[in-house]
Protein backbone atom coordinates (compact mmCIF):
# COMPACT_ATOMS: atom_id res chain seq x y z
CA UNK A 1 0.00 0.00 0.00
CA UNK A 2 1.34 3.53 -1.14
CA UNK A 3 1.13 6.00 1.65
CA UNK A 4 -1.40 8.62 0.61
CA UNK A 5 0.31 12.65 0.78
CA UNK A 6 -1.38 15.87 1.08
CA UNK A 7 1.07 18.75 0.22
CA UNK A 8 -0.02 22.17 1.57
CA UNK A 9 2.06 24.33 0.38
CA UNK A 10 3.81 22.67 -1.94
CA UNK A 11 5.18 25.04 -4.85
CA UNK A 12 7.53 26.70 -1.89
CA UNK A 13 10.61 25.16 -1.28
CA UNK A 14 9.63 22.49 0.82
CA UNK A 15 6.80 21.36 -1.21
CA UNK A 16 9.14 21.07 -4.32
CA UNK A 17 11.64 18.73 -2.42
CA UNK A 18 8.98 16.78 -0.81
CA UNK A 19 7.68 16.52 -4.87
CA UNK A 20 11.49 15.21 -5.76
CA UNK A 21 11.53 12.96 -3.01
CA UNK A 22 7.94 11.35 -3.74
CA UNK A 23 9.00 11.41 -7.13
CA UNK A 24 12.23 9.23 -6.23
CA UNK A 25 10.30 6.96 -4.26
CA UNK A 26 6.79 6.70 -6.38
CA UNK A 27 6.66 2.78 -4.85
CA UNK A 28 6.08 4.33 -1.68
CA UNK A 29 4.52 7.43 -1.87
CA UNK A 30 1.33 8.62 -3.72
CA UNK A 31 0.14 12.81 -4.05
CA UNK A 32 -3.33 12.68 -3.19
CA UNK A 33 -3.89 16.59 -2.40
CA UNK A 34 -1.47 19.87 -3.56
CA UNK A 35 -2.00 23.61 -2.82
CA UNK A 36 -0.70 26.59 -3.56
CA UNK A 37 -1.58 30.20 -2.77
CA UNK A 38 -0.66 32.11 -6.68
CA UNK A 39 1.71 30.05 -8.24
CA UNK A 40 -0.97 28.62 -10.90
CA UNK A 41 1.89 27.71 -13.29
CA UNK A 42 3.85 25.16 -11.03
CA UNK A 43 0.65 24.48 -9.64
CA UNK A 44 -0.82 23.05 -13.15
CA UNK A 45 2.76 21.53 -14.16
CA UNK A 46 3.04 19.19 -10.36
CA UNK A 47 -0.65 18.30 -10.86
CA UNK A 48 -0.12 17.22 -14.43
CA UNK A 49 2.89 15.21 -13.32
CA UNK A 50 1.81 13.94 -10.19
CA UNK A 51 -1.83 13.28 -10.73
CA UNK A 52 -3.35 14.34 -7.54
CA UNK A 53 -7.17 14.08 -6.62
CA UNK A 54 -7.55 17.39 -5.25
CA UNK A 55 -5.62 20.47 -6.01
CA UNK A 56 -6.20 23.82 -4.37
CA UNK A 57 -5.28 27.04 -5.58
CA UNK A 58 -5.60 30.10 -2.38
CA UNK A 59 -5.95 33.37 -4.80
CA UNK A 60 -9.66 33.09 -6.42
CA UNK A 61 -8.51 35.21 -9.70
CA UNK A 62 -6.29 31.92 -10.65
CA UNK A 63 -9.10 29.73 -10.37
CA UNK A 64 -10.33 29.58 -14.11
CA UNK A 65 -6.88 29.35 -15.26
CA UNK A 66 -5.45 26.41 -13.07
CA UNK A 67 -9.38 24.93 -13.89
CA UNK A 68 -9.00 24.85 -17.61
CA UNK A 69 -5.42 23.60 -17.32
CA UNK A 70 -6.48 20.29 -15.80
CA UNK A 71 -10.01 20.27 -17.60
CA UNK A 72 -9.15 16.83 -19.48
CA UNK A 73 -7.30 15.12 -15.72
CA UNK A 74 -9.54 14.08 -13.02
CA UNK A 75 -8.12 16.32 -10.69
CA UNK A 76 -10.74 18.21 -9.31
CA UNK A 77 -9.86 21.70 -8.73
CA UNK A 78 -10.32 24.28 -5.81
CA UNK A 79 -9.64 27.98 -5.08
CA UNK A 80 -9.95 30.38 -1.88
CA UNK A 81 -9.06 30.21 1.98
CA UNK A 82 -11.86 27.79 2.88
CA UNK A 83 -10.85 24.92 0.49
CA UNK A 84 -7.57 24.57 1.84
CA UNK A 85 -9.73 23.61 5.50
CA UNK A 86 -12.14 21.14 3.39
CA UNK A 87 -9.97 19.67 1.28
CA UNK A 88 -7.82 19.03 4.83
CA UNK A 89 -10.74 17.07 5.64
CA UNK A 90 -10.75 14.62 2.96
CA UNK A 91 -10.59 10.78 3.68
CA UNK A 92 -8.67 10.09 0.66
CA UNK A 93 -5.30 10.87 2.47
CA UNK A 94 -3.09 9.40 5.10
CA UNK A 95 -0.42 12.41 5.69
CA UNK A 96 -0.45 15.77 5.58
CA UNK A 97 2.74 17.79 4.30
CA UNK A 98 2.05 20.82 6.68
CA UNK A 99 4.25 23.20 4.27
CA UNK A 100 2.65 26.42 3.95
CA UNK A 101 4.50 29.42 5.40
CA UNK A 102 3.45 31.40 8.63
CA UNK A 103 0.17 31.51 10.36
CA UNK A 104 -1.67 30.86 7.58
CA UNK A 105 -1.26 27.38 7.95
CA UNK A 106 -3.19 26.78 11.23
CA UNK A 107 -6.60 26.49 10.33
CA UNK A 108 -5.56 23.06 7.60
CA UNK A 109 -3.21 21.48 9.43
CA UNK A 110 -5.75 21.75 12.86
CA UNK A 111 -8.61 20.04 10.47
CA UNK A 112 -6.18 17.15 9.04
CA UNK A 113 -5.59 16.63 13.11
CA UNK A 114 -8.83 16.62 13.70
CA UNK A 115 -10.12 14.56 11.09
CA UNK A 116 -6.93 11.69 12.11
CA UNK A 117 -4.00 12.39 9.50
CA UNK A 118 -0.70 12.02 10.51
CA UNK A 119 1.56 15.17 9.92
CA UNK A 120 4.92 15.73 8.62
CA UNK A 121 5.10 19.56 10.02
CA UNK A 122 7.16 21.63 8.47
CA UNK A 123 5.25 25.06 9.31
CA UNK A 124 6.81 26.04 12.69
CA UNK A 125 4.88 28.68 12.68
CA UNK A 126 1.45 26.92 13.54
CA UNK A 127 3.51 25.77 17.26
CA UNK A 128 4.55 28.91 17.86
CA UNK A 129 0.76 30.52 17.54
CA UNK A 130 -1.12 27.74 19.43
CA UNK A 131 1.33 24.88 20.22
CA UNK A 132 -0.87 23.88 22.91
CA UNK A 133 -3.99 23.18 21.35
CA UNK A 134 -2.63 21.71 18.54
CA UNK A 135 -0.66 19.25 20.51
CA UNK A 136 -3.21 18.34 22.94
CA UNK A 137 -5.61 17.57 19.75
CA UNK A 138 -3.11 15.50 18.16
CA UNK A 139 -2.66 13.55 21.60
CA UNK A 140 -6.25 13.21 21.53
CA UNK A 141 -6.68 12.17 17.89
CA UNK A 142 -3.53 9.71 18.27
CA UNK A 143 -1.84 11.58 15.60
CA UNK A 144 1.87 11.49 15.03
CA UNK A 145 3.23 14.93 14.46
CA UNK A 146 6.39 14.28 12.76
CA UNK A 147 9.29 17.35 12.88
CA UNK A 148 10.76 18.12 9.00
CA UNK A 149 12.21 21.19 10.57
CA UNK A 150 15.93 20.19 10.56
CA UNK A 151 16.71 20.66 14.22
CA UNK A 152 13.50 19.35 15.44
CA UNK A 153 13.64 15.86 13.15
CA UNK A 154 17.53 15.24 14.84
CA UNK A 155 16.22 15.88 17.87
CA UNK A 156 13.01 13.06 17.31
CA UNK A 157 15.79 11.00 15.33
CA UNK A 158 17.69 11.03 18.57
CA UNK A 159 14.73 10.04 20.74
CA UNK A 160 13.80 7.01 18.81
CA UNK A 161 14.08 4.08 21.36
CA UNK A 162 14.36 6.63 24.27
CA UNK A 163 10.60 6.62 25.38
CA UNK A 164 11.53 5.94 29.00
CA UNK A 165 14.29 8.10 29.74
CA UNK A 166 14.09 12.05 30.62
CA UNK A 167 15.49 14.59 28.34
CA UNK A 168 17.90 16.49 30.47
CA UNK A 169 18.74 19.26 27.74
CA UNK A 170 17.82 19.43 24.02
CA UNK A 171 20.58 21.98 22.31
CA UNK A 172 19.13 23.56 19.06
CA UNK A 173 22.41 24.24 16.62
CA UNK A 174 21.92 27.47 14.63
CA UNK A 175 24.31 28.25 11.48
CA UNK A 176 24.16 32.21 12.94
CA UNK A 177 23.07 32.67 9.11
CA UNK A 178 24.45 35.09 6.80
CA UNK A 179 25.18 38.32 9.39
CA UNK A 180 27.35 35.79 11.80
CA UNK A 181 29.05 37.91 13.67
CA UNK A 182 27.98 41.23 12.45
CA UNK A 183 27.22 44.54 14.61
CA UNK A 184 24.01 46.39 14.93
CA UNK A 185 26.50 49.55 12.95
CA UNK A 186 26.73 46.88 10.07
CA UNK A 187 22.69 45.31 10.15
CA UNK A 188 21.47 48.53 10.15
CA UNK A 189 22.30 49.32 6.17
CA UNK A 190 21.32 45.56 5.03
CA UNK A 191 19.14 45.15 2.22
CA UNK A 192 17.26 42.51 1.37
CA UNK A 193 19.21 40.96 -1.10
CA UNK A 194 21.84 40.67 1.16
CA UNK A 195 19.33 39.32 4.29
CA UNK A 196 17.99 36.82 1.53
CA UNK A 197 21.30 34.72 1.09
CA UNK A 198 21.62 31.83 3.33
CA UNK A 199 25.49 30.49 3.51
CA UNK A 200 23.80 26.66 4.12
CA UNK A 201 20.14 26.26 2.86
CA UNK A 202 18.18 27.29 -0.18
CA UNK A 203 14.73 28.42 1.39
CA UNK A 204 11.81 30.46 1.24
CA UNK A 205 11.99 34.45 1.50
CA UNK A 206 10.06 34.28 5.17
CA UNK A 207 12.75 32.10 6.77
CA UNK A 208 15.38 32.86 4.84
CA UNK A 209 14.64 36.32 6.73
CA UNK A 210 14.27 34.52 9.98
CA UNK A 211 17.67 33.16 9.76
CA UNK A 212 19.12 36.70 9.23
CA UNK A 213 17.64 37.83 12.07
CA UNK A 214 17.78 34.59 14.55
CA UNK A 215 14.19 34.80 14.50
CA UNK A 216 14.02 31.41 13.36
CA UNK A 217 16.03 29.95 16.02
CA UNK A 218 13.75 31.50 18.03
CA UNK A 219 10.40 30.52 16.53
CA UNK A 220 12.16 26.71 16.77
CA UNK A 221 12.88 26.99 20.55
CA UNK A 222 8.99 27.78 20.65
CA UNK A 223 8.65 24.39 18.40
CA UNK A 224 10.64 22.54 20.27
CA UNK A 225 9.20 22.58 23.76
CA UNK A 226 5.74 22.11 22.32
CA UNK A 227 7.54 19.10 20.36
CA UNK A 228 8.89 17.17 22.88
CA UNK A 229 6.83 18.70 26.21
CA UNK A 230 9.98 20.86 27.45
CA UNK A 231 10.72 23.57 29.78
CA UNK A 232 12.73 26.64 28.92
CA UNK A 233 15.54 25.75 30.50
CA UNK A 234 15.82 22.20 28.93
CA UNK A 235 16.04 24.13 25.43
CA UNK A 236 19.81 25.85 24.57
CA UNK A 237 20.83 27.48 21.30
CA UNK A 238 24.17 27.16 20.07
CA UNK A 239 25.76 28.78 17.25
CA UNK A 240 27.34 25.81 14.62
CA UNK A 241 28.24 27.56 11.08
CA UNK A 242 28.47 24.10 8.96
CA UNK A 243 25.35 22.88 9.65
CA UNK A 244 26.33 19.28 9.70
CA UNK A 245 25.27 18.46 13.14
CA UNK A 246 21.83 19.23 13.42
CA UNK A 247 20.49 19.11 17.03
CA UNK A 248 21.60 17.25 20.05
CA UNK A 249 20.12 15.93 23.27
CA UNK A 250 21.58 14.95 26.01
CA UNK A 251 20.00 12.71 28.78
CA UNK A 252 19.90 12.50 32.54
CA UNK A 253 23.23 10.38 32.95
CA UNK A 254 25.22 13.26 30.80
CA UNK A 255 25.15 11.55 27.40
CA UNK A 256 24.46 13.43 24.25
CA UNK A 257 23.32 12.09 20.90
CA UNK A 258 23.34 13.67 17.85
CA UNK A 259 22.17 14.11 14.28
CA UNK A 260 24.48 14.58 11.62
CA UNK A 261 24.40 14.86 7.85
CA UNK A 262 25.02 17.52 5.26
CA UNK A 263 22.71 20.10 5.18
CA UNK A 264 19.70 19.18 2.92
CA UNK A 265 16.05 19.43 3.58
CA UNK A 266 15.31 16.17 1.64
CA UNK A 267 16.96 13.98 4.37
CA UNK A 268 13.99 15.29 7.04
CA UNK A 269 11.63 15.35 4.72
CA UNK A 270 11.97 11.74 3.49
CA UNK A 271 12.37 10.77 6.96
CA UNK A 272 9.04 12.70 8.10
CA UNK A 273 7.58 10.91 5.32
CA UNK A 274 9.14 7.37 5.67
CA UNK A 275 8.42 7.24 9.41
CA UNK A 276 8.81 4.96 11.08
CA UNK A 277 11.23 3.39 8.37
CA UNK A 278 14.29 4.64 6.63
CA UNK A 279 14.29 4.61 3.15
CA UNK A 280 17.52 4.73 0.63
CA UNK A 281 18.64 7.74 -0.67
CA UNK A 282 21.12 9.15 -3.16
CA UNK A 283 21.74 12.52 -1.37
CA UNK A 284 25.32 13.15 -1.14
CA UNK A 285 27.22 11.78 1.78
CA UNK A 286 29.05 13.88 4.64
CA UNK A 287 33.16 13.04 4.08
CA UNK A 288 35.29 13.10 7.38
CA UNK A 289 38.23 12.83 5.47
CA UNK A 290 37.23 15.86 3.58
CA UNK A 291 35.80 17.84 5.98
CA UNK A 292 37.20 20.42 8.34
CA UNK A 293 36.90 20.87 12.04
CA UNK A 294 33.22 21.27 13.37
CA UNK A 295 32.84 24.47 15.50
CA UNK A 296 30.25 25.92 17.75
CA UNK A 297 30.02 29.27 19.90
CA UNK A 298 27.63 31.19 22.00
CA UNK A 299 24.51 33.14 20.03
CA UNK A 300 25.02 36.92 20.27
CA UNK A 301 22.04 37.86 21.65
CA UNK A 302 22.48 41.26 22.34
CA UNK A 303 22.94 42.13 18.71
CA UNK A 304 20.64 39.15 17.67
CA UNK A 305 17.76 40.51 20.22
CA UNK A 306 15.34 38.35 18.91
CA UNK A 307 16.91 35.47 20.81
CA UNK A 308 16.19 37.32 23.62
CA UNK A 309 12.45 37.91 22.79
CA UNK A 310 11.81 34.57 22.12
CA UNK A 311 13.33 33.76 25.13
CA UNK A 312 10.93 35.87 26.58
CA UNK A 313 7.66 34.72 25.01
CA UNK A 314 8.94 30.73 25.74
CA UNK A 315 8.68 32.03 29.13
CA UNK A 316 5.77 34.16 29.85
CA UNK A 317 3.56 31.26 27.66
CA UNK A 318 0.21 32.64 27.06
CA UNK A 319 -0.41 34.88 24.02
CA UNK A 320 2.63 36.21 23.98
CA UNK A 321 4.65 34.01 21.08
CA UNK A 322 1.44 34.27 19.05
CA UNK A 323 1.57 37.85 19.32
CA UNK A 324 5.21 37.71 18.25
CA UNK A 325 5.02 35.44 15.71
CA UNK A 326 2.24 37.85 13.90
CA UNK A 327 4.46 41.15 14.22
CA UNK A 328 7.13 39.09 12.58
CA UNK A 329 5.41 38.11 9.79
CA UNK A 330 4.61 41.80 9.27
CA UNK A 331 7.69 42.81 10.18
CA UNK A 332 9.42 40.60 7.87
CA UNK A 333 6.47 41.78 5.05
CA UNK A 334 7.47 45.27 5.68
CA UNK A 335 11.11 44.45 5.15
CA UNK A 336 11.06 42.53 2.38
CA UNK A 337 9.30 45.63 0.46
CA UNK A 338 11.07 47.72 1.81
CA UNK A 339 9.74 50.01 3.96
CA UNK A 340 11.41 49.07 7.09
CA UNK A 341 15.14 48.18 7.72
CA UNK A 342 16.81 45.24 8.95
CA UNK A 343 17.11 46.02 12.39
CA UNK A 344 13.11 48.00 12.31
CA UNK A 345 12.64 44.46 12.24
CA UNK A 346 12.97 43.20 16.46
CA UNK A 347 11.70 46.61 17.24
CA UNK A 348 8.27 46.31 15.94
CA UNK A 349 8.47 42.86 17.14
CA UNK A 350 9.23 44.11 20.51
CA UNK A 351 6.72 46.62 20.79
CA UNK A 352 3.88 44.69 19.76
CA UNK A 353 4.91 42.39 22.22
CA UNK A 354 4.35 44.71 24.71
CA UNK A 355 1.41 46.44 23.47
CA UNK A 356 -1.11 43.58 22.87
CA UNK A 357 -2.40 42.26 25.84
CA UNK A 358 -1.76 39.18 27.90
CA UNK A 359 -3.98 36.15 27.74
CA UNK A 360 -2.37 33.25 30.46
CA UNK A 361 -4.47 30.17 28.26
CA UNK A 362 -6.06 31.58 25.59
CA UNK A 363 -8.83 29.82 23.82
CA UNK A 364 -8.44 29.02 19.57
CA UNK A 365 -10.37 32.07 19.38
CA UNK A 366 -8.27 34.44 21.25
CA UNK A 367 -5.25 33.14 19.23
CA UNK A 368 -6.64 34.63 16.08
CA UNK A 369 -7.49 37.71 17.61
CA UNK A 370 -4.32 37.97 19.45
CA UNK A 371 -2.42 37.79 16.03
CA UNK A 372 -4.97 39.77 14.02
CA UNK A 373 -4.38 42.73 16.90
CA UNK A 374 -0.57 42.18 16.73
CA UNK A 375 -0.86 41.85 12.86
CA UNK A 376 -2.95 45.74 13.01
CA UNK A 377 -1.13 47.14 15.13
CA UNK A 378 2.49 46.47 13.74
CA UNK A 379 0.68 46.74 10.41
CA UNK A 380 -0.32 50.58 11.68
CA UNK A 381 3.67 51.50 13.20
CA UNK A 382 4.77 51.12 9.27
CA UNK A 383 1.98 52.44 7.56
CA UNK A 384 1.14 49.01 5.45
P1 LIG B 1 7.94 29.11 0.72
O1 LIG B 1 7.65 30.55 0.80
O2 LIG B 1 9.01 28.65 -0.23
O3 LIG B 1 6.60 28.31 0.33
C1 LIG B 1 5.41 28.54 1.02
C2 LIG B 1 4.27 27.74 0.43
O4 LIG B 1 3.07 28.14 1.12
C3 LIG B 1 4.02 28.00 -1.06
O5 LIG B 1 3.53 26.82 -1.67
C4 LIG B 1 2.91 29.07 -1.05
O6 LIG B 1 2.09 28.99 -2.20
C5 LIG B 1 2.12 28.69 0.19
N1 LIG B 1 1.51 29.87 0.83
C6 LIG B 1 2.11 31.05 1.11
N2 LIG B 1 1.24 31.88 1.72
C7 LIG B 1 0.08 31.21 1.82
C8 LIG B 1 -1.21 31.54 2.34
N3 LIG B 1 -1.46 32.73 2.88
N4 LIG B 1 -2.18 30.60 2.28
C9 LIG B 1 -1.94 29.38 1.74
N5 LIG B 1 -0.74 29.02 1.22
C10 LIG B 1 0.25 29.93 1.26
O7 LIG B 1 8.26 28.60 2.19
P2 LIG B 1 9.20 27.39 2.64
O8 LIG B 1 10.59 27.87 2.77
O9 LIG B 1 8.91 26.18 1.83
O10 LIG B 1 8.68 27.17 4.14
C11 LIG B 1 7.45 26.54 4.43
C12 LIG B 1 7.38 26.27 5.93
O11 LIG B 1 8.40 25.33 6.27
C13 LIG B 1 7.65 27.52 6.79
O12 LIG B 1 6.85 27.47 7.92
C14 LIG B 1 9.12 27.36 7.17
O13 LIG B 1 9.42 27.97 8.39
C15 LIG B 1 9.26 25.86 7.26
N6 LIG B 1 10.61 25.38 7.03
C16 LIG B 1 11.22 25.60 5.83
C17 LIG B 1 12.51 25.16 5.60
C18 LIG B 1 13.19 25.34 4.27
O14 LIG B 1 14.29 24.85 4.08
N7 LIG B 1 12.59 26.01 3.33
C19 LIG B 1 13.21 24.51 6.64
C20 LIG B 1 12.56 24.29 7.86
C21 LIG B 1 11.26 24.74 8.04
MG1 LIG C 1 15.31 24.73 11.17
Amino acid sequence: MKKRIAIFGSTGSIGTQALDVIANNADKFEVEILTAYSNETLLIEQAKKFNPNAVVIVNENKYNAVKDALASTHTKVFAGEKALEEVACFDTYDMMLAAIVGFAGLKSTLKAIETGKAIALANKETLVVAGDIVMQKAVEKRVPVIPVDSEHSAIFQCLVGETRNKIEKVVLTASGGPFLGKKPNFLVNVKKEHALQHPNWNMGAKISVDSATLMNKGLEMIEAKWLFNLQPAQIQVIIHPQSVIHSMVQFEDGSIKAQMGLPDMKLPIQYALAFPQRIPSSFPRYDFTRSSSLHFEQPDIKTFRNLALAGEALHRGGNTACVMNAANEIAVYGFLRNRIGFLDMTELVERAMHKIHFIENPTLEEYFESDAEARNFAASLINL
